[in-house]
């Protein structure tokens, strides 16, 4: 099943896409989820073309896995490490399928990163590996867009990684794929920019909801973000960058001058 999140004249609300249509929910999917119940339809049904689809949630934060691909650890002549490495994006920072990466001013390498997205459906704490699947709802596609330079620069990557705009995700969450073999690829203006698969990660999904809910509550619509293979490099303004998972989608965003 594929959720979206959509506005149409104006008004926003979630549903679910069905063979180009989307049908409105009357309740929201992280509340049926909670409850274990089906989801509810409010009768309303929209072509999708008719439609804005927005970021599939809101989430109150985007937790994300640093060098969890060993060739990007080489490539950033890194050590996988020996936990899972994890750091935060702002909710600020989120965008939405077809919404523009503006850069920001003080721009001067700003990378794509293709990632595959958890999508967390009922709060999260201490959560055992095995159990870790019940709390989610989903999985979509996720650019960890990145200022390189100032990575390189600052000690820690909050600044790098924090900008407006630097956490599109989308088009909608996938709610029946398993998650633990998907190609995922980066494709800059049409071109395959990176390509990997998701059974290279080096901390998988079970572990990752685990070992982060031992750290913090994963609240409903929160997003891990589960790191980027090889093959990182440079954006400029006017590129089109697509990520694109194996039975999820595309996710497609326009590069934009500050
Ligand atoms: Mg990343």
């Amino acid at each position: 099943m594929q959720i979206v999140r959509f506005s149409y004249n104006n008004q926003v609300n979630y549903g679910v896409l069905r063979n180009g249509i989307v049908h409105s929910l009357a309740v929201d999917p992280f509340t049926s989820f909670d409850n274990g119940s089906d989801f509810i339809f409010d009768g309303e049904t929209y072509p999708l073309p008719e439609t804005k689809l927005l970021a599939p949630c809101l989430p109150s934060k985007i937790v994300c896995l640093g060098v969890n691909y060993l060739p990007h650890a080489q490539e950033m002549n890194d050590t996988p490490p020996s936990n899972p490495l994890i750091f935060l994006k702002p909710s600020t920072a989120v965008i939405g399928p077809d919404d523009s990466i503006v850069l920001p001013r003080s721009w001067r390498r700003v990378d794509y990163e293709c990632e595959l997205a958890v999508v967390i459906g009922k709060k999260a704490r201490y959560v055992s590996e095995t159990a870790s699947r019940k709390y989610v709802l989903g999985y979509t596609c996720f650019n960890d867009v990145t200022e390189r330079q100032i990575q390189k620069e600052d000690r820690q990557w909050t600044r790098a990684k924090s900008f407006d705009n630097f956490a599109p995700v989308g088009p909608w969450i996938e709610t029946e794929v398993n998650p633990d073999d998907l190609k995922l690829e980066t494709y800059l203006n049409g071109e395959v920019r990176q390509s990997s698969r998701t059974s290279e990660l080096i901390f998988g999904i079970s572990v990752l909801v685990s070992f982060i809910s031992g750290v913090m509550t994963l609240l409903p619509g929160d997003v891990i973000a589960t790191g980027t293979p090889g093959g990182i490099g440079p954006m400029q303004p006017g590129d089109t960058v697509e990520i694109k998972i194996e039975k999820i989608g595309t996710l497609r965003n326009k590069v934009v001058a500050p």
